[in-house]
């Protein structure tokens, strides 16, 4: 109960408009060009994982998506992406490590808390510049207004499967709709 209050205060905390606009928006994980965020300087990327590399329904990486994320570890490095959840599990953090992919914790505090971003920072080092990372995730209101406010580049993925959402994320994915379409009419 704590978890889930925390969690609204640090979302309503953070609700501006300088948090919940993306630098991009792409329709899946696989067409985002990892090539040119390196030449742009990132050097780090994190990743969400439910509905942004697998859908809420089913828990494992798609052929497609396993190539796409060897191709990040190429051109970045396996020690230079993992996964942050705020659903994390030992048989989900085991199934990951198959594939070298390292799963972050939320810890008690969730995304949006910046805590949380922080922590997941530390992963790559101590004295990371935070605008080196690219964070990646399909939600506005955790993933991109936490990632945002603590000065990473952000990306937007749209939702893996619709249909696996639960009945609150649903309702909270139109609210969001609203937010984005706000920040594409801005830069229209
Ligand atoms: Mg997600």
């Amino acid at each position: 109960m704590i978890q889930i209050i925390n969690k609204f205060y640090c979302f309503f905390k953070l609700l501006n408009k300088n948090n919940y606009c993306v630098n991009y928006n792409y329709k899946t994980f696989q067409d985002i060009p990892f090539s040119l965020l390196k030449k742009k300087g990132i050097k780090y990327i994190i990743s969400d994982i439910d509905q942004t590399i697998v859908s809420q329904s089913n828990n494992f990486l798609s052929k497609s998506m396993q190539k796409k994320i060897e191709e990040v570890q190429s051109i970045f490095g396996k020690d230079s992406f993992c996964l942050l959840t705020n659903e994390p599990s030992d048989k989900r953090t085991k199934y990951f490590n198959l594939f070298g992919i390292d799963v972050i914790d939320s810890k008690k505090d969730k995304k949006p808390c910046i805590n949380t971003f922080l922590n997941a920072s530390n992963y790559f080092g101590e004295k990371i510049k935070l605008d080196t990372i690219c964070f990646i995730g399909d939600r506005v209101f955790t993933d991109i207004i936490g990632a945002n406010n603590v000065g990473m580049m952000t990306i937007r993925v749209d939702v893996l499967d619709t249909k696996s959402d639960t009945f609150v994320t649903s309702i909270l994915r139109r609210i969001e709709k609203i937010y984005i379409e706000s920040c594409l009419s801005q830069t229209n």
